[in-house]
């Protein structure tokens, strides 16, 4: 088959596939909407693709509901205090998209008058909106024809074509080989039939190739070897770090402060803490930072936490007394309102069953 004719049934194929058994989401307008005139809303649009960055699609569902109630639009998010923004947003993790969407959403009515830029390169211009999130919301909400690459659309596609380079290296190959199949006529389709393809079907262990509509033409499905790609530098072991946190409690509330603005959890509350450091300290050291000298307990089990780059234990320390005027003193009634991430909540939930 000539490669122009084998693009024309990849692109057939795949769109088929989709119109036939693509994911209902509740942010996305199905083909059969869209060509009953329904239009999508950018506002919608962003907010779902910001939540899905490193996020399953499950867990974002419920934070893109309660977002949606509490700001209906660009205009509700952008008046709204960012605290209340980090706190709605806890528990979903990376902690920088949060801040980056209410200034983007500040952004969108300053600069732009409460309107999205209906191209991709306009896209990019907003804080937290990286190529692939501009090209998905430019192609869905506008029809743009544009190449969408994440990293299911990358597993994909080095199936597909067999790339040998490994990643990152191949990422420019892999989109130049993604942008030649790309639709343009249905491209906002294409793109979310092409991210299906990947998370449901193409999937990393045991992907369906007897289910895929790409079977037909698939290099590394024809010769069994799909889960050999796409081929990656080999991660290095991830490294450890350590640190301590106290919970102070007094008549029914505790002590939190706030992490700086840049950074990791950058702009969130915490229980006052240590540095972290790539040694586990002795107990003395380790209370040395306490915010106060009241009798500190300690927790048995440290708390673990996965971050992208380093996995974080926690020593938990309990005390129970007031008389600290640093930080911010926070009702345990009313936790849920404050921007606490979720390692803070497993350190307090362990603190709290000591
Ligand atoms: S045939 Fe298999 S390996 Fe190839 S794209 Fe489809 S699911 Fe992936």
């Amino acid at each position: 088959m000539k490669s122009s004719q084998q693009i024309v049934r990849l692109r057939k194929t795949l769109l088929a596939h989709y119109d036939a058994c693509g994911r209902s989401l509740p942010w996305r307008i199905r083909p059969e909407d869209r060509a009953a005139g329904v239009i999508a809303d950018p506002y919608k649009v962003w907010l779902s693709e910001i939540m899905c960055q490193q996020t399953t699609v499950s867990a974002v569902t419920p934070y893109w509901h309660k977002f949606l109630q509490k700001w209906p639009c660009v205009e509700n998010l952008a008046c709204a205090p960012r605290d209340e923004v980090l706190a709605a947003w806890a528990g979903l993790g990376y902690y920088a998209r949060a801040r980056n969407l209410h200034k983007c959403a500040g952004m969108i009515m300053d600069e732009f008058g409460g309107v999205f830029p209906n191209t991709e390169a306009g896209l990019l211009k907003l804080p937290g909106v990286g190529p692939y999130t501009a090209a998905a919301i430019s192609s869905i909400c506008y029809g743009e024809a544009t190449n969408i690459v994440d990293g299911n659309v990358e597993r994909v596609i080095s199936r597909l074509r067999m790339v040998q380079a490994l990643l990152p290296k191949a990422r420019t190959e892999i989109r130049i080989l993604a942008g030649v199949i790309a639709d343009p006529k249905r491209a906002g389709d294409y793109g979310q039939a092409l991210m299906d393809l990947g998370s449901q079907v193409c999937k990393p262990k045991n992907p369906k190739c007897g289910m895929c509509p790409w079977e037909f033409a698939c290099l590394a499905g024809k010769a069994g070897v799909a889960e050999d790609y796409p081929k990656k530098i080999k991660k290095q072991t991830r490294p450890v770090r350590y640190g301590a946190v106290f919970y102070l409690e007094n008549g029914g509330e505790i002590l939190l402060r706030r992490r700086p603005d840049k950074g990791l959890l950058g702009g969130m509350m915490e229980l006052p803490g240590t540095e972290w450091g790539a040694e586990r300290e002795a107990v003395d050291k380790m209370l040395a930072h306490a915010p106060s000298s009241h009798n500190w307990q300690q927790c048995a089990k440290e708390v673990s936490h996965v971050f992208t780059h380093f996995t974080l234990y926690l020593n938990v320390f309990v005390a129970q007394g007031g008389d600290v005027n640093t930080g911010i003193w926070a009702s345990l009634d009313r936790l849920d309102t404050y921007a606490l991430p979720s390692l803070m909540r497993k350190a307090i939930r362990s603190a709290q069953s000591l």
